[in-house]
């Protein structure tokens, strides 16, 4: 039989009644000839409840301890969704990570999937099991503990067992009935594309489109996975939804095809360091020690012999940043004279494929944002993108006369 993935996300199994709907999506494709295997996010809110309960247990949390909590609530939503399937006839049942085994390795909270054995489902499905449901998120590090795969992580899941099952096709279910332009949350004329190539979707989700995890999105582009993603709660159409595909399928080739925001990075600014050689080795050498991912970096022009240095991370990694930076500088690695954390900044994206062949993208957002009075306080490209970090409180502004100036509009 060939084997279908679909991935529901929290929305789609926030209640009882969604995870029957939901249920009824995979008996029709049960129906049409699949083995299925489900792959389940826990109730909308449900994970953000368990991570506040250990952030308030445990500020300096043990992550293994944090990956046991976190992980609960994929266990609840995939035996739902197993019984929700035996009260309709179709055979099914739940398979909760470390049973699969899905084997992980042990960097905990982000861990990244090393293997997907199939022999133990394959056999079920030989046996006349018709569904496997699989908790989301978590799986097992070579130590024996649950391990979590970052927030998001069920889209990665469901790839993987794409990839691993070599499935027909993997389609992610959630709250919108496809990929747009850009957050259509955000911006209300925001227009569903039929077709994004992995690449752009690549860009837009670690640019934060969290419609898909970054990781899901690379994993699928490495195996070839057919990727979809659409709403569950719309009337079946075998056609809905967007196609994440390879960049030949695509006929558009507008510069700009999409745009993402996100509200997560922070800026951080070293006021007065020496300019000298090694100074970018000394402040980045310790902050990639401390697990920072540092994104945009600017060094500003220097004046007899001191300069600044500006960069930007995760919000929620500037407390570890601010620790590593102060501690080489009581070591005497490093001499700064203050260390300024700007919390209040957004990154707007362009993201384009055909940004490489045409020029005057970059030329025409900052003429955009002067136009609006936005001021840009650093700014990162690359083949196929352009960011920009700006003041948080002009974030949807920014996209929407984004939008408006791209065309984004029009297909
Ligand atoms: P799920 O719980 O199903 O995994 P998520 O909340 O993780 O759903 O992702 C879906 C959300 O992603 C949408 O509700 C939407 O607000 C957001 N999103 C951000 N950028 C985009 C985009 N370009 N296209 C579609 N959705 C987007
Ligand atoms: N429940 C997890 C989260 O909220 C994983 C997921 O839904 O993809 O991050
Ligand atoms: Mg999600």
């Amino acid at each position: 039989m060939p084997i279908l993935v679909m991935k529901f996300g929290g929305t789609s199994v926030a209640t009882l009644d969604k995870i029957k709907r939901a249920a009824k999506r995979v008996g029709r494709e049960v129906a049409n000839g699949y083995d299925v295997i489900v792959v389940v996010s826990a109730m909308s809110g449900e994970t953000n409840k368990l991570v506040g309960f250990v952030n308030d247990t445990s500020p300096m949390y043990d992550a293994r301890e944090y990956d046991a909590v976190v992980s609960s609530g994929e266990n609840v939503t995939a035996g739902l969704m197993a019984l929700t399937l035996q009260e309709m006839d179709v055979p099914a049942r739940s398979w909760q990570g470390w049973q699969v085994p899905l084997k992980t390795n042990s960097a905990h909270s982000a861990a990244r999937i090393e293997e997907i054995p199939t022999d133990n489902i394959l056999a079920k499905f030989a046996e006349g099991m018709k569904v496997a449901v699989v908790a989301g998120f978590q799986g097992i590090s070579p130590e024996g503990r649950i391990t979590t795969l970052g927030r998001g992580g069920s889209d990665t899941t469901a790839v993987a067992f794409a990839a691993a099952f070599e499935a027909e096709r993997c389609d992610i279910y959630t709250d919108v009935d496809g990929v747009y332009t850009t957050d259509p949350r955000v911006e209300s004329k925001a227009r569903k594309m039929e077709k994004v190539a992995f690449e752009e979707m690549l860009e837009m989700a670690s640019l934060g489109a969290k419609v898909l995890q970054t990781r899901s999105v690379e994993l699928a582009m490495r195996y070839g996975v057919r990727l979809r993603v659409l709403s569950s709660f719309e009337e079946y159409n075998p056609n809905a939804g967007t196609l994440i595909c390879a960049e030949e399928d695509i006929v558009e080739n507008k510069p700009v095809s999409g745009i993402a925001s996100s509200r997560e990075e922070a800026k951080m600014t070293l006021v007065s360091i020496a300019d000298r050689p090694g100074i970018a080795a000394a402040i980045f050498g310790p902050l990639a020690e401390a697990g920072v991912n540092v994104d945009m970096i600017i060094q500003n022009i220097s004046e007899e012999g001191r300069t600044d240095m500006t960069f930007s991370c995760p919000m929620d990694q500037v407390k570890r940043a601010e620790a590593a930076l102060d501690e080489a500088k009581a070591k005497g690695d490093l001499n700064f004279g203050e260390l300024i954390s700007d919390m209040n900044v957004a990154k707007i994206s362009l993201v384009g494929i055909g940004m490489r062949s045409q020029s005057g993208v970059a030329a025409k957002m900052f003429k955009v944002l002067r136009d609006e009075g936005i001021n840009i306080k650093v700014i990162a490209t690359s083949e196929i993108k352009i960011s920009v970090l700006i003041d948080r409180k002009y974030t949807e502004l920014a996209v929407q006369a984004l939008h408006d100036a791209f065309e984004l509009d029009k297909a």
